[in-house]
């Protein structure tokens, strides 16, 4: 399969070079050529197969001719070492649980299946060591350094905002040391990414080291999000409440909302997607009015969708012809402030013994509000609510419980690299 840069100033590419160099070289996001749809009778048996077996059909759509199968039924049964259950919240609203795996967030999918694959190359064509760039407002940069961990020929610098991750978040990134560098900008996370692409772009740099991202913009990051989707999917089918399914999306980068898009053009019979923000609306006023604005992130309880810029929109422009009736006929949005997201966490955790975090409220909400007659709603519960420990015992005024998993990073002593917020200090750090 060729890649394609959103731009349209550079040739194609190859899988592997789409997902070693991460940005195409005129500042696109890479896209598949082509979006293979899976067969009628893959839908009608999925309710019958695993979630790694639905995950495989899914991968060898993607990236079937260019990893041999075994290859990459390794690479997709290491990543998903986990289930992703729906679970019921309230009146035909389930929550897609993404958040039991190593770092108790959805990207650990993203991460570790990136991992794999980026080894992968590098180990059948003796590249030289591969450094991995990425910006992050909270979860990126623990499930990327969790799922690098330890892989040969790679290291990872992990750039975040000083003061802006929680203490469980940045534990989770700072304490690993191997291959795992985390840098602590003087700045916002627009900061992070901006210095992460402008070091993509930097002649001199990219001479001297060989730099990917494992942001969202990266393909290998962002496809397998798409497995989650068909699994939330045969769950519905399960239970028979597949029809007129309708998902609600917490999004930053819009990274994971952009891969359901995918599911759906693959024939995934997913109804119509939400789009659920924090105050960064940038996406829910596109919607409403057409026009995109892009502007500074500002800070919120769900800190891990504070972008004020997603990267991920190229994507969806591109997927819909740059036609905003188009995306509207499949995708809508909301938009919620700090005040209504507690408020929800709050109500939905005395009325239905259910605990959400502050981006799965977002998603809950929109549900709340948008849910139509006869349609069965699934909300991305995209982090497990123990990571934002302090926001949520303030909200619901008690103390909440640690998973063991968490509570292991939290022994580890943080390790960061301080720097200001611009491309020289960065430069400066990675090739002294
Ligand atoms: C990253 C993240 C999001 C946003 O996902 P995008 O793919 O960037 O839109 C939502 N919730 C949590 C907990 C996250 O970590």
């Amino acid at each position: 399969m060729k890649y394609y840069s959103t731009n349209k100033q550079v040739a194609d590419v190859s899988l592997e070079e789409a997902v070693v160099t991460g940005l195409a070289a005129d500042r696109g996001l890479y896209m598949p050529l082509t979006i293979k749809p899976l067969p009628q009778s893959f839908y009608d048996t999925i309710d019958t197969l695993s979630f790694q077996e639905i995950a495989f059909h899914v991968a060898e759509a993607f990236f079937g001719e260019d990893v041999p199968a075994d290859k990459l039924r390794a690479i997709v049964n290491d990543t998903l070492s986990f289930d992703t259950p729906v679970v019921p919240v309230s009146k035909d609203i389930y929550a897609l649980e993404l958040f039991h795996g190593p770092t108790l967030a959805f990207k650990d999918v993203g991460g570790r299946f990136m991992a794999r694959l980026l080894s992968h190359f590098i180990q059948s064509d003796e590249h030289k060591q591969v450094n991995v760039l990425v910006a992050t407002s909270g979860d990126t940069g623990s499930a990327v350094a969790n799922g690098f961990l330890g892989v040969p020929g790679i290291h990872v610098y992990v750039l975040y905002p000083k003061g802006k991750v929680s203490e469980i978040q940045e534990k989770q990134f700072t304490t690993l040391g191997q291959n795992i560098t985390a840098i602590e900008v003087d700045g916002c996370f627009d900061d992070c990414q901006a210095m992460v692409k402008a070091a993509f772009m930097d002649e001199e740099l990219n001479r001297r080291l060989k730099l990917t991202s494992a942001n969202s913009i990266n393909i290998a990051r962002f496809l397998p999000q798409a497995f989650y989707y068909f699994n939330a999917y045969a769950q519905l089918k399960r239970m028979g409440k597949e029809q007129q399914m309708v998902v609600a999306v917490p999004s930053g980068n819009f990274g994971n909302l952009t891969a359901g898009l995918f599911g759906k053009h693959m024939g995934l019979p997913i109804k119509r997607f939400i789009a659920a923000n924090n105050s960064n609306d940038i996406v829910y006023k596109y919607l409403q009015t057409g026009s995109y604005e892009p502007r500074a992130s500002v800070s919120t309880i769900a800190n891990a969708m504070d972008v004020g810029n997603p990267s991920n929109f190229a994507r969806i422009l591109d997927l819909y012809g740059e036609s905003h009736a188009a995306i509207c006929k499949e995708l809508s949005g909301a938009a919620y402030t700090d005040e209504q997201i507690a408020a929800c966490v709050k109500r939905v955790w005395n009325e239905e013994g259910y605990l959400l975090d502050p981006h799965g409220a977002c998603g809950y909400q929109s549900l709340v509000e948008g849910l139509q007659e006869g349609e069965v709603g699934v909300f991305l519960e995209t982090a497990h609510p123990a990571k934002f420990k302090d926001t949520i015992e303030q909200i619901i005024g008690e103390e909440i419980e640690i998973p063991q998993k968490l509570q292991e990073f939290m022994k580890g002593e943080k390790q960061s690299i301080q720097m200001a917020p611009t491309l020289e200090a960065l430069k400066a750090y990675l090739m002294n």
